[in-house]
């Protein structure tokens, strides 16, 4: 009430001002005007009482007061001269008009008058003098008249300035309130957001103590938007944020989290079994498939929850937790659901400490690469493939295969790989100061840092900073869920192919894509993964199926490579049919970059 009452008074207080500003403009404006008219008015009397001089002055020579009196009563005709007398040159009053007392009114003589005092001449001799008298009246109506145009012209405007003003604060007003909600509230489904969920928790924990968090992530969402557009994902949310609202019971609350996360704030919380069966229940109802655009879109549910307070002591522990669980569902399969448990608990502890673990490393330059070479059938090498390694103070010598994973969950591979682009550019130019050349260097790349347009234009930005060349280095792509994304025209294998980068299909037979992907994307190399290839020579079945993806491979025109190639069967058996490149233990563990030069000279 006090700030509507203090802003209804600044407002008043502002029309005040602007009023009395434009009434003293008025004013200013009106007075000038007074002394152009008041100028002008004696002007025009000089000028009348010059005329009526030239023509009295034979009257006043001849002594003749009726001509005079005649020549003076055409002055009748100037409705502002309200009396005039002729003197005689000794200043006796020789004749005189004036108007009848019924033509000068209060309002002539509350006016005032103004006078002027021409002399008679005849033959070049005074011998009289005209005194006439006029109302200033005309001229103060003629002020007022300006006064009132300007003030109204004055209003009018600052009416318009003002209405104008208030359409402006209307639409600020209406901006601020849709900001304000926006900043709550998710503008598709309508649902409180992230932020406004954790107010909401806040206070559940605060007033109501036991309570269920559970976040719901949709599985598939991305494949539903790829394959029938925006629309039908956004049709999806629609949906799902309605049913939500449909089945919470009393108390519960609901927010939309981010593209295709949920949460549902069970108040108050569930046991573990009854809220089992509720998860159950609500999984059933919300993967009921959705018709858009007469297509029926069938839709998987995941979920992970947290008891409070239990397991969180505030909003960002609670809604870390039961992302923890989510995840923990996510790896069992489609439509899971995982409680937080302490195991999980302590899982996303060593995460978080091994992300902040490998920020500080990226700080102080602890990672660096490993270099594994590729072989032909003549055991010439052809390549090379660069290995992320860390040396981490406490923990010793981390295995990629732990921190990559978290790395990219982060989003900190997009700075890990920056930093290994310039450990690469600092060993290939240690090797050329010794006067080796190297063949080209194979890159891993990982799918997180090829999905944003800024990651990529960083990316870009630092192979063109550092000068590596698609004659020094390729790319690793392995085959997984972004390889959905790989034959798109804007995607980042075709910018990179573009600039005459060659790429290699990684981990081949792993992914769930197909070949015919590979022939859209026109990728040069095809890593066939280690788990076909270990122990080939002595299973009929993982010979077949090498041996085919060999034949295919060539088939499209591609160059094969062999991973990790241990055994002088295997070895064999791949030279046999016709396998072009192996890396492997058999040949060569990857070696720090001081071991190259030796590789290198004895090649
Ligand atoms: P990958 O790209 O498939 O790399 C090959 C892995 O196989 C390497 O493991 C290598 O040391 C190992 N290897 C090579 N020959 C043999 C063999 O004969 N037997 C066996 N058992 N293993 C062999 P590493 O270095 O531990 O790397 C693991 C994974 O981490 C890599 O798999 C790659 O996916 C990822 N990675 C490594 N460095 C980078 C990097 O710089 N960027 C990205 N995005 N990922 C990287
Ligand atoms: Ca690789
Ligand atoms: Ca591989």
């Amino acid at each position: 009430m006090k700030p509507q009452f203090a802003d209804a008074f600044d407002r008043l207080r502002e029309l005040v001002v602007a009023l009395a500003a434009l009434l003293v403009f008025a004013l200013l404006l009106s007075v000038l005007q007074y002394w152009r008219l008041h100028d002008r008015q004696l002007e025009d009397l000089r000028t009348q009482a010059d005329i009526v001089a030239q023509t009295v002055s034979a009257a006043l020579v001849f002594d003749s007061r009726s001509d005079a009196g005649e020549s003076l009563a055409a002055l009748q005709q100037s409705p502002s001269i309200v009396h005039a007398r002729l003197l005689k040159g000794d200043g006796a009053v020789f004749t005189q008009f004036s108007r009848t007392a019924a033509e000068v009114t209060w309002l002539h003589e509350a006016a005032g008058t103004v006078s002027v005092q021409v002399p008679v001449m005849a033959d070049g001799r005074r011998v009289g003098m005209l005194v006439v008298e006029a109302s200033r009246l005309p001229m103060w109506m003629d002020v007022g008249q300006f006064l009132a145009a300007t003030m109204g012209t004055l209003l009018a405007t600052a009416g318009l300035a003002w209405w104008l003003s208030k359409r402006l604060r209307v639409q600020i007003k209406e901006v601020e309130r849709r900001t304000r909600y926006l900043a709550r509230f998710d503008a598709l489904t309508d649902l409180p957001n992230r932020e406004h969920l954790r107010g909401l928790l806040e206070r559940v924990l605060h007033h109501h103590g036991r309570t269920t968090l559970l976040i719901l992530d949709l599985d598939d969402f991305k494949r539903i938007n790829d394959q029938h557009r925006h629309a039908a994902g956004d049709a999806v949310l629609q949906a799902i944020g309605q049913r939500l609202r449909l089945l919470r019971r009393p108390g519960d609350q609901i927010a939309r989290l981010s593209a295709d996360e949920f949460a549902l704030l069970l108040v108050p919380g569930l046991e573990d079994e009854a809220l089992r069966s509720h998860v159950a229940q609500l999984q059933a109802e919300l993967t009921q498939p959705v018709l858009h655009d007469g297509h029926w879109l069938h839709l998987h549910v995941s979920s992970g929850g947290v008891s409070l307070p239990e397991h969180a002591r505030d909003a960002s522990e609670a809604l870390r937790s039961a992302d923890a669980a989510l995840r923990h569902a996510k790896q069992i399969g489609k439509d899971s659901f995982q409680l937080f448990t302490p195991q999980i608990g302590e899982a996303l502890r060593l995460r978080l400490a091994l992300e902040h673990d490998i920020r500080e490393g990226l700080a102080q330059g602890q990672f660096c690469l490993a270099y594994q070479p590729q072989y032909d059938a003549a055991r010439r090498i052809h390549g090379f493939e660069a290995l992320a390694r860390w040396h981490h103070p406490q923990r010793g010598w981390v295995p990629p295969a732990e921190f990559i994973p978290v790395a990219e969950n982060s989003g900190l591979i997009v700075e890990l790989s920056l930093a290994l682009l310039a450990v690469l550019r600092r060993d290939l130019d240690g090797l050329r100061a010794r006067g080796l050349a190297c063949p080209p260097v194979a890159v891993n790349l990982s799918w997180e840092q090829c999905r944003k347009p800024q990651h990529r234009e960083r990316f870009l930005q630092q192979l063109k900073t550092l000068q590596l060349g698609p004659d020094e280095i390729e790319f690793e792509l392995t085959e997984s869920a972004g390889f959905e994304d790989i034959d798109k025209p804007d995607s980042f294998v075709f910018t990179l192919q573009g600039l005459g980068y060659n790429l290699a299909i990684d981990d081949f037979g792993t992914g769930y894509s197909s070949l015919a992907y590979l022939r859209r994307i026109r990728c040069r190399k095809l890593k066939i993964d280690r788990l076909f290839v270990h122990g080939l020579s002595g299973n009929a079945d993982s010979h077949m199926l090498v041996e085919s993806m060999v034949r295919v491979a060539h088939a499209m025109r591609m160059v094969v490579v062999a991973e990790g190639v241990e055994l002088p069967a295997d070895e064999a058996a791949l030279i046999a049919m016709g396998c072009d490149l192996m890396q492997g233990f058999a040949f060569c563990r990857p070696v720090p970059p001081d071991e190259m030069p030796g590789l290198l000279s004895v090649d």
